[in-house]
Formats: structure tokens, C-alpha cells, sequence
């Protein structure tokens, strides 16, 4: 864990705190650029299938014209901690940034790990794009 890595999960764990005030809301996520810019976003709960907190966050990046992750993580509410992105999370963290580093891990022992090893042996969309056939 670099500072940087610890930077973004006190940023995750501050918007844990400050929005995730309801059902509705309940855990954040914070990512950061290569070149220090930090994008955060809270999951947003629904029965229809809401987008988790980093796909949000991934959101508000492409928003501000960022398309080029460097590191991730997410944090839930009530001082839950990080938490692992979950199977969707991490095959959109896969397709959309290959190289990016997903914080993971107990509180004692955060790592930043690159999201193949999350997803290891997996799907990869843009490798079956083959094109029409006739
Ligand atoms: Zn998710």
C-alpha cells in the first residue's frame, strides 16, 4: 500500500460516512487517476438492480472526461471497511481498465492488487467482437 492507496481509502471511508445515510445508499467508492485525481460515488441502491458504488464512481470520472483508472476501492457504511468489488464490479473494472489496482483485504492487511488477479481465467468482451461473418 502506497500513501496514495491509503489517501483513497480514508476518501472512500469519508464518503461512507457523510452519504450513506439510508437504505438506499450504503457503501462508497473512491478511485484515482495516474495523475492524482480522485472521483467518488455511492452505490445506488434498487430491487431492479441498482449500480454498485464503483460503477458510479467510474461514472462520475467519464463525466469529468477521465477514462483511465489507476486504483480503486470501496468502503461500506456504519465503519464496515473495505469491501471486495463484487462479480459484476470486477468483470466492468476488467473490461473497462485492465491494468487498474483494486484495494482489497482486512483492515490490518489492505493490499492494492491488479483486478486480473480478481477475476483470474475470465471472460474478456472485446476478445469475442469478431465482426460480421458474411
Ligand atoms: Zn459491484
Amino acid at each position: 500500500m502506497r500513501d496514495t492507496d491509503r489517501a483513497l481509502v480514508q476518501a472512500a471511508t469519508a464518503v461512507a460516512k457523510l452519504r450513506c445515510r439510508s437504505e438506499n445508499h450504503t457503501v462508497a467508492a473512491a478511485a484515482r487517476t495516474a495523475d492524482g485525481r480522485v472521483f467518488t460515488g455511492v452505490n445506488v441502491y434498487h430491487f431492479t438492480g441498482g449500480p454498485c458504488a464503483e460503477v458510479v464512481a467510474i461514472g462520475a470520472a467519464a463525466t469529468q472526461g477521465e477514462t483511465e483508472l489507476e486504483t480503486i476501492v470501496a468502503v461500506g457504511d456504519r465503519g464496515r471497511g473495505v469491501i471486495a468489488p463484487c462479480g459484476r464490479c470486477r468483470q466492468v473494472l476488467r473490461d473497462y481498465f485492465p491494468s487498474v489496482r483494486v484495494i482489497v483485504g482486512p483492515a490490518d492487511a489492505l493490499r492494492a492488487v491488479p483486478v486480473a488477479e480478481l477475476l483470474p481465467e475470465t471472460y474478456v468482451w472485446a476478445d469475442h467482437q469478431l465482426g460480421p461473418q458474411f
